[in-house]
């Protein structure tokens, strides 16, 4: 008999009674460190008092008004969005693929309004963006679009860091974008290098191809910059963002450039509660509190702080660990073991890490974890690997 609950997820048996900054405390009295804060969503951890506040104060003056209406929390995010980014203009919908739909609808609209059949779009091997029709047809892989042909058209894929695949296809005709995560998150956190962002944005603008960067996972600070394409120094001319920008209140939003946003004009797109005050109200004052330059200064001397103890990890368990990688509080450790049997021994010792493919495990921690609490991550991370090894002798 099917569960009442549709069985598309493969759940851990542990159930979450309620989180105190980067600790959740599990319905039978267990308290577990997480490394994983929702897949790189809450940002601030669990119950952050400012965000508390300001989600139920909104909460006792007004959830829902419609799009029809002005929503001024909605006008000040987005006017704190473009302040901040490249980006001349805002849309707000509640989640990443569905930003993955309106950055695809932007970037085709741009061409029709030009009369260029220009409808395809680069995307890469290993990526993701999200279950939508137009998600997975992006992401393209057999484990995603399985049986749910025929597939939205229009999508070539590439394998990851093969420059001279990605040069002989921005040439052909009918390319008008590219579709990317500056670090890719499922794919098991493989970062783009900065020089390969660079030469793409230069192979774009050499053959007058929009760059849409899919920043779900790797923004709003998660890399140690407000976004991950600032690394590089290029600007993309769509975005996508969800994940962080609402801390665990459901939020994302396309971010673009007014050329690019260009044939999106009144009646062309739209979501009944995209940009609702709640999720704004929220997303304003994540904004604040991140986007502060002090706030990822130190994001990135935690970083240098936990990659190191990742690294003396390695040394410790070179039979376990490969290699650590990725980009401020995104790494990835990627195992010589299968990554499921360390997981299994991290949720011993009470510790939240994430799985990703290519054999990865993934530590995203909450941006404003207490170096002392990465200190214990790494200790508990090295018992479990302590005990896979006991268990294989
Ligand atoms: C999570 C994710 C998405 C999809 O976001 P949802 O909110 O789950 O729809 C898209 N792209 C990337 C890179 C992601 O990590």
């Amino acid at each position: 008999m099917i569960p009442s609950l549709l069985p598309t997820y493969n759940r851990t048996p542990m159930s979450v009674d309620h989180g105190q900054g980067s600790w959740l405390v599990m319905a039978d009295g267990r308290r577990f460190l997480d490394m994983g804060a929702g897949i790189a969503v809450n940002a601030l951890g669990h119950a952050h008092p400012a965000l508390t506040n300001v989600l139920t104060e909104q909460a006792g003056k007004l959830w829902h008004v419609s799009n029809l209406y002005q929503i001024p929390q909605q006008q000040a995010l987005a006017d704190r969005l473009v302040e901040e980014t490249f980006a001349d203009t805002v849309f707000f919908t509640n989640s990443g693929t569905e930003a993955c739909e309106l950055a695809v609808k932007m970037a085709r609209k741009y061409w029709f309004e030009k009369g260029e059949d220009r409808m395809r779009i680069l995307a890469f091997e290993g990526s993701f963006h999200g279950r939508s029709s137009a998600g997975i047809a992006a992401a393209g892989s057999e484990k995603m679009t399985h049986g749910f042909g025929p597939l939205l058209p229009g999508f070539t894929h590439l394998p990851w860091g093969d420059h001279d695949a990605l040069e002989a296809a921005i040439k052909e005709p009918n390319i008008g974008a590219v579709l990317i995560e500056p670090v890719q998150g499922e794919g098991g956190i493989r970062p783009l290098p900065d020089q390969c962002l660079k030469g793409l944005r230069d192979l774009c603008d050499q053959h007058g191809v929009l760059l849409i960067l899919d920043e779900v996972q790797c923004g709003v600070g998660r890399t140690g910059r407000l976004f991950a394409h600032e690394w590089a120094g290029i600007t993309p001319d769509i975005m996508m963002v969800a994940k962080g920008i609402g801390g665990g209140f459901p939020l994302g939003a396309v971010l673009a450039t007014e050329k690019a946003a260009s044939g999106m004009t009144a009646g062309t797109h739209g979501s009944t509660y995209g940009g609702n005050p709640l999720a704004c109200a929220v997303g304003l004052k994540i904004m604040e509190i991140i986007a502060d330059p002090a706030f990822l200064e130190d994001v990135r001397r935690k970083s240098g702080h936990l990659r190191q103890a990742l690294e003396g990890l390695i040394a410790a368990h070179p039979d376990i660990f490969e290699e650590v990688r990725g980009s401020g509080l995104m790494l990835g450790l990627r195992c010589r073991v299968p990554n499921t049997d360390v997981l299994a021994r991290a949720y011993e010792e009470n510790l939240l890490i994430v799985p990703a493919a290519d054999n990865v495990l993934r530590i995203l921690p909450a941006l404003n974890i207490e170096e002392a609490e990465m200190t214990e991550a790494v200790a508990r991370l090295d018992r479990a690997a302590s005990a896979v090894i006991a268990a294989a002798a």
